[in-house]
């Protein structure tokens, strides 16, 4: 396989992000800290003395991500991480290290683009060590209930994505992974809840930051606030962000070809440790098809 190795990546300095978190509604503050080659993604609470919890699937709390991915590693949590690091994947940022003020990352505007936002305020430096990437190496498919994800190698991160939600918020949407494309059709949607949920979910603690700023809600006639909305199918494309940044929880980037139907972070990280446990998953020297075109970098990292 001919190709180049892309070297690793990190911010050329620190970045503060402030806000609320979604699910616990406390206020919530990230520092951005630049890190070392072969750091990886580690989140660290400040409120607990600097634990830490590295960002990696074997951290996924099972019990707890459901309607968010949490982590946890060190008798410490980190809740929502799942937009960040969709945001690491679509800028290909290797290594970070993400400072959180208390258990849960700042919603934002519920979708990927301050991250991305930050991220390029900050800069974006090049390393000297290669970048790791893993790739599907044979064709699986992963199925439970009325849920699946199929795969097969791929020389890029490509993603089909369907959601059916009561036969009536049905959506589908495919996806190739660039950093053009990722900022254009990726990042800016935002979470989505439906107003049945709302009530049920802040009794038992959760939403408890979500407002018609940060999240799409759907009710009985459709969509709540479209004055949040993005997209027209902003649902799934917001799916695509989850999938990007619970994959990544493999601890490098993916490349292979998806096929998800009614997919969640639960299922989603499920997945990859299946993938895994199973050996469907190498890690590649060489790069068949990262490099944007010319065209691309120009437009976008002028
Ligand atoms: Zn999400």
């Amino acid at each position: 396989m001919s190709g180049t190795v892309r070297n690793q990546r990190t911010l050329k300095q620190s970045v503060v992000l402030e806000g609320v978190g979604l699910h616990q509604g406390l206020p919530a503050r990230a520092t951005i800290y630049p890190a070392q080659s072969d750091t990886g993604i580690v989140f660290v609470r400040e409120d607990l003395g600097g634990k830490t919890v590295r960002a990696h699937v074997g951290n996924v709390s099972s019990t707890k991500s459901v309607l968010s991915t949490v982590l946890s590693e060190n008798d410490a949590e980190v809740q929502t991480v799942e937009h960040i690091m969709a945001a690491a994947t679509g800028l290909y940022l290797d290594n970070m290290i993400i400072s959180l003020s208390g258990p849960e990352m700042p919603i934002l505007d519920g979708s990927a683009i301050n991250f991305i936002k930050a991220f390029r305020q900050a800069g974006i430096v090049e390393q000297s060590s290669p970048a790791r990437l893993l790739a599907i190496t044979r064709p699986v498919s992963f199925i439970h209930g009325n849920k699946e994800i199929h795969a097969e190698p791929s020389s890029q991160f490509e993603v089909n994505y369907e959601i059916d939600f009561f036969g009536k918020l049905v959506q589908d949407f495919s996806f190739r992974l660039t950093k053009h494309r990722f900022q254009q059709e990726i990042a800016p949607s935002k979470t989505f809840c439906f107003a049945s949920d709302v009530e049920k979910m802040q009794a038992a603690g959760m939403a408890k930051g979500g407002s018609f700023e940060n999240a799409l809600v759907y009710g009985e006639e459709g969509l709540l606030n479209p004055h949040a909305q993005t997209f027209e199918n902003e649902f799934v494309r917001h799916k695509i962000l989850d999938f990007l940044g619970d994959m990544r929880l493999a601890g490098a980037p993916i490349i292979g070809k998806f096929t998800v139907k009614r997919g969640g972070h639960a299922f989603h990280t499920r997945f990859l440790s299946h993938l895994i446990s199973e050996n469907l998953l190498a890690e590649i020297e060489h790069e068949p098809v990262y490099q944007e075109s010319s065209m691309e970098l120009a437009l976008h990292w002028a």
